[in-house]
C-alpha cells in the first residue's frame, strides 16, 4: 500500500510538472512608433530581432533553465541589437555618452538586482543579475557600479561601443530645439515631454517550477542631464517579479513610472484585489496613468503563465512565445 502511495505521488507529481506552462513576453519600447515611420527593411529587420530574442528565452526554458536565464538571454539579444535603446543604440546624455540603467527580480524570493548610470558594461542587465546574486545591494549607480561590474568579470567596453548615428540624430534634434528655446531648465523640460525617444527592453518569463522572472534594460531619454535616472533600474517601478501575482518589465516616460509605482501597483492589484493581470495592467496603464499623461506601456506574465501586453501609446515593440503561439508585433493596430 505505502509503495503504492508513493509510485502514485511520483506520478503525480511528474504530471504536475508535465502540465505547468512556460513562457516568455518580451518588449522593446513602447512609443510614438507609426508605420510612415519605418522602412520595409527597418521593419523586417526590428521583427527579426524581436523574434530571435522570444526564440533564445523559450529555448533556454525549454531546455530546463530557469525564468533568469531566459530573461537575461532575451534582453541581451536586444541589448546587442542597434534597433532598441539599450546597450548598443542606446540614446545619448545631454553630455553626449551614454548612461545605462537595467534591473531583475526574481519572484520566487523577492530578490533583485539593479544598476543605474553605468558607462562600460557591454550587456547592463548582467551588471544586474550580479547585484542580485554577488553582492549585499539591490542597486548600485554610477562609478561604482562599473567598479562592482568590472570586479565580475563582466566584459567593459569603450563608451564610444554605445554610439550610433540614428541616436546621434535624435540628440542633434533635441539639441536644436533646446538651443533655440535657450538653456532655461523649463525649456528642457519641455522638449523632453515632446522629443524623448523610447526603446527600452524588457522581458518576463516563468520556468517549468512556476517561477516568474522579470528584467529591463535602457539608455534611458534623450539629452537626459545630471545623472537622471528613470524607472527602468528601480524595482516597483520599471521591474516587478512576485510568483504569487505577476512580473512585470514596463517602458515609457519613467518619472511618472517611478511616482506611480506602476509595475508593483499593477502586481498588487491582481494580489490583494484578486484581479486579472489583464485587467490590473489596463487600468493602471490605460486609465490612471493616461489620465496625467504618463506615456508608455508593460509586458507580464500572470502566475498561469499569460502573457499580457499593454500601451497607451500608437505602438510598442512587442512579442511573446508559448507551447501554443508565438506572436510579435509593433503597432497598436496588429491583433
Ligand atoms: N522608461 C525609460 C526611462 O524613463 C525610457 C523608455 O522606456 O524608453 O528611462
Amino acid at each position: 500500500m505505502r509503495l503504492l502511495c508513493v509510485v502514485f505521488s511520483m506520478f503525480a507529481s511528474v504530471v504536475v510538472m508535465a502540465d505547468k506552462p512556460i513562457a516568455i513576453v518580451i518588449h522593446g519600447g513602447a512609443g510614438t512608433i507609426e508605420r510612415s515611420q519605418l522602412s520595409g527593411e527597418q521593419e523586417t529587420s526590428i521583427r527579426a530581432d524581436l523574434s530571435q530574442a522570444l526564440e533564445v528565452g523559450y529555448a533556454a526554458l525549454d531546455d530546463g533553465q530557469d525564468a533568469m536565464d531566459a530573461v537575461v538571454a532575451a534582453i541581451m539579444v536586444l541589448e546587442n541589437s542597434t534597433h532598441f535603446n539599450a546597450g548598443k543604440g542606446a540614446v545619448y546624455t545631454r553630455e553626449k555618452s551614454h548612461e545605462l540603467d537595467a534591473s531583475i527580480m526574481r519572484g520566487s524570493d523577492l530578490q533583485a538586482g539593479a544598476v543605474a548610470g553605468i558607462k562600460y558594461t557591454k550587456n547592463p542587465i548582467l551588471a544586474a543579475k550580479a547585484v542580485m546574486l554577488n553582492s549585499p545591494h539591490v542597486m548600485l549607480a554610477g562609478r561604482g557600479a562599473d567598479a562592482f561590474s568590472k570586479t565580475q568579470n563582466l566584459e567593459q567596453v569603450d563608451n564610444s561601443y554605445f554610439d550610433t548615428e540614428a541616436r546621434l540624430e535624435a540628440w542633434r534634434k533635441v539639441d536644436e530645439i533646446t538651443q533655440q528655446k535657450g538653456r532655461q531648465e523649463a525649456a528642457i523640460s519641455d522638449v523632453l515631454d515632446h522629443e524623448f525617444k523610447f526603446g527600452t527592453v524588457g522581458a518576463v518569463a516563468i520556468d517549468q517550477n512556476g517561477h516568474i522572472v522579470a528584467g529591463t534594460s535602457t539608455g534611458g531619454m534623450t539629452y537626459k542631464a545630471w545623472g537622471r535616472i528613470g524607472d527602468s533600474p528601480v524595482i516597483g517601478a520599471g521591474t516587478y517579479a512576485d510568483d504569487r501575482s505577476c512580473g512585470i518589465s514596463a517602458t515609457g516616460h519613467g518619472e511618472y513610472f517611478i511616482r506611480y509605482a506602476v509595475a508593483h501597483d499593477i502586481c498588487a492589484r491582481v494580489l490583494y484585489q484578486d484581479k486579472s493581470l489583464q485587467q490590473a495592467a489596463d487600468e493602471v496603464i490605460n486609465e490612471t496613468l493616461k489620465a496625467v499623461g504618463g506615456d508608455g506601456g508593460i509586458i507580464g506574465m500572470d502566475a498561469q503563465g499569460k502573457p499580457v501586453m499593454i500601451f497607451n501609446t500608437a505602438g510598442m515593440y512587442r512579442g511573446f512565445k508559448t507551447k501554443e503561439e508565438t506572436y510579435v508585433a509593433i503597432y497598436g493596430d496588429e491583433k
